[in-house]
């Protein structure tokens, strides 16, 4: 479910397209922007236009631990959830987002074919993933945030941007 919004300056923009959870979308150019929603009810199938995607600022990864912390301490579960079986419970849900992707061929950006309910139904297995990597890696002792900073370093100095205007399809697989 999604709606226009745009009632107050220090909201979002008039042509951005706000969902019920917060996230925001926007045209990434000044002329000829069209919405996911507009692409969608014009028919659009394969064609949807390249836009700035972004997720709301909370839930923060810290929320996200804590939240499924208190979930798991009020059903006693964390008996059952030391790291490997929460490795094991990841990947499952990794191959439920699978299976929703399964024959489909690829996948155009936006998914403008899939429909509402198979959206919903990937936002549900995405967070499942999310929620047991979060807890993985709190039972782990891995500082998630500060972990992603340190890799993104990483990255930056095996893969310099100076050196990827070269780069061709399948050389810039991060490992
Ligand atoms: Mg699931």
């Amino acid at each position: 479910m999604m709606e226009k919004s745009g009632e107050d300056s220090r909201g979002p923009k008039d042509d951005m397209v706000v969902f019920s959870n917060g996230c925001r979308e926007e045209p990434s150019g000044g002329d000829g922007g069209v919405s996911e929603a507009e692409s969608r009810s014009q028919g659009a199938a394969a064609a949807v236009s390249p836009q700035k995607f972004t997720f709301s600022p909370k839930p923060s990864i810290e929320d996200i631990r804590r939240m499924q912390a208190d979930f798991t301490d009020e059903r006693d579960w964390n008996k059952f959830h030391q790291p490997r079986n929460l490795l094991l419970a990841m990947v499952g849900e990794v191959g439920e987002v699978a299976e929703l992707f399964q024959w489909r061929g690829e996948v155009a950006e936006g998914l403008p074919d899939w429909t509402e309910s198979e959206r919903e139904q990937l936002a549900h297995e995405l967070s499942d993933v999310l929620i047991y990597l979060v807890e993985l890696a709190e039972k782990c002792r891995v500082d998630l945030p500060q972990a992603v900073l340190r890799k993104m370093a990483l990255n930056r100095l095996k893969y310099p941007a100076s050196k990827s205007q070269d780069a061709r399809l399948g050389s810039a697989v991060q490992q």
